[in-house]
């Protein structure tokens, strides 16, 4: 074989997990080969060719370059990096809590020392909100929070790419297609019949290589189980509302226990003054947000989601089936995704295109008017009504009648993988890190994971 297809580590997949444990084993083992596969392109080359006027919705492109390249699913994402292990993955489980910890602010220090130097650290320690939130049977959730921003997010990857690009051999627009153990470490195979060969191996391809991970876990026989699906809307309000607790907090981080069905409702990923946006998983157009630190690309709105987690074990164990079937449906009721008034969704009808105008709500996403309660099994549904009015004690304005519901808005995980606490698989040296884990859900966690196997490969060598 040929010397140039011989690395000491491939990793596969260049979002967070991957690009901090490439930055990571520079770092630490400047003198190892490190290649790092990558099905989309590099950061420059990522184009979404929606341009709100000649493409106005997803066109379903074979490499969506929202979630595929350098950066990977995060690279234009909110840059919204959680120190928490309340929510945003099950690391600590695997690491402890201390090390998780450690590890995210090592992370936000990188990030911080990469572009990130002006950007705000918020944090909910001591806030008058928690004492808020309970009065009104609302729990906020513990958490410090780096706001990056989509577009200094963009900075902090430009900067780590070009640190590493001389040291790190990258693979753009090559997808692994195999991977094969062999008697001293693994053959990565990728193209037609090319392959290359390491010692060790860190998987992390996210949630978009989530059914690829699925086979090459039957293909290896690494064990999986099902992990659990979140459903719901994205509301959409004046950021007025909510900036009381934007301003002080980013993003809150709030659970409800409905009172119908004892269900937990969740607000995700807040965006003060944001956009809401398409978001294409393995050709199902469903919702989610951004917002911009640069005053000049920022709205009036404030976008964020309610979610309700669901999982199946017994004898139905497909969890993200259940959420791709759903959000089918509303691809198909609506060729993308539905937006509805609150005020038309509660009054039984559909939202129209003449509502959605008359609203004193602007959308910042070109949706097509519809009804939701079409869509969303009436239990999810009925907790999402009952948390939008409970969130309007705290946030009085949120149950208006033109505050908007985009749907729907699906997070998918990938099954648990069966991994040790080096986040290792049965084979020795085939590390599987990131949301591909299933063990991380948000960028503070995939990126911990990362710098975690490089130092544990590091260390070893
Ligand atoms: C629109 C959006 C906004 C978000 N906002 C936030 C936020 O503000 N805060 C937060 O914490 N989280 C956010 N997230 C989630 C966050 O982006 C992910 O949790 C994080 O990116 C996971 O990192 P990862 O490295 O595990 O996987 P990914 O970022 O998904 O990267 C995996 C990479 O692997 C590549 N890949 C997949 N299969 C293969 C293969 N076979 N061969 C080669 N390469 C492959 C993919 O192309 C991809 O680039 C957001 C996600 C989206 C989509």
């Amino acid at each position: 074989m040929n010397s140039n297809n011989q690395f000491d580590v491939i990793i596969i997949g260049a979002g967070p997990g991957g690009i901090f444990s490439a930055y990571e084993l520079m770092q630490k083992k400047p003198d190892l080969k490190v290649a790092v596969f990558e099905s989309g392109y590099s950061l420059e080359k990522r184009h979404c060719p929606i341009d709100g006027v000649k493409v106005k919705s997803c066109i379903k492109c074979p490499t969506c370059a929202i979630m595929n390249g350098f950066g990977g699913a995060g690279a234009f994402s909110d840059g919204k990096y959680n120190i928490t292990n309340d929510f945003g993955g099950t690391l600590y489980e695997y690491i402890g809590k201390k090390e998780a910890i450690d590890l995210m602010k090592y992370v936000d220090h990188i990030n911080v020392t990469h572009g990130g130097e002006e950007t705000r650290m918020f944090s909910t320690a001591g806030t008058k909100f928690k004492k808020l939130c309970m009065q009104n049977k609302l729990k906020l959730l513990d958490a410090s929070v780096r706001h990056l921003g989509t577009d200094i997010n963009y900075v902090v990857l430009e900067n780590l790419y070009n640190e590493m690009k001389e040291k790190v051999h990258f693979f753009f627009h090559t997808p692994v297609t195999h991977i094969e153990v062999l008697d001293d470490g693994y053959r990565v195979l990728y193209g037609n019949d090319q392959y290359a060969d390491c010692k060790q191996c860190i998987v992390s391809v996210g949630r978009s290589g989530s059914k690829w991970m699925e086979t090459i876990c039957n293909e290896l026989d690494i064990p999986t189980k099902s992990n659990r699906v979140d459903i719901g809307v994205r509301v959409e309000i004046p950021a007025v509302i909510f900036s009381h607790l934007t301003d002080e907090l980013y993003e809150s981080k709030i659970v409800y226990r409905t009172e119908k069905f004892e269900d937990n409702v969740r607000t995700f990923c807040m965006n003060p003054n944001g956009i809401v946006v398409n978001e294409n998983t393995n050709g199902i157009v469903t919702v989610n947000g951004h917002s911009y630190e640069d005053p000049k690309k920022q709205t009036e709105n404030t976008n964020f989601a309610l979610l309700v987690a669901k999982h199946f074990s017994e004898p139905f164990k497909d969890s993200n089936g259940y959420g791709e079937s759903i959000a089918r449906l509303s691809n198909m009721l609506g060729g993308g995704v539905i937006v509805q008034r609150f005020g038309d969704l509660i009054r039984g009808r559909r939202s129209t295109v003449n509502r959605i105008e008359e609203s004193t709500v602007t959308p910042t996403l070109a949706a097509t008017p519809g009804d939701l309660s079409l869509v969303l099994p009436k239990r999810i549904l009925d907790g999402i009504i009952e948390m939008i009015y409970a969130l309007d004690k705290i946030a009085p304005g949120t149950a208006n009648d033109d505050t908007l519901l985009y749907g729907v808005e699906v997070k998918f995980y990938n099954m648990e993988v069966d991994i040790d606490e080096n986040l290792e698989t049965r084979y020795k040296g085939l590390y599987i890190i990131g949301d591909g884990s299933g063990v991380t859900h948000s960028l503070s966690h995939a990126s911990a994971s990362g710098v975690y196997v490089a130092r544990k490969i590091a260390e070893a060598e």
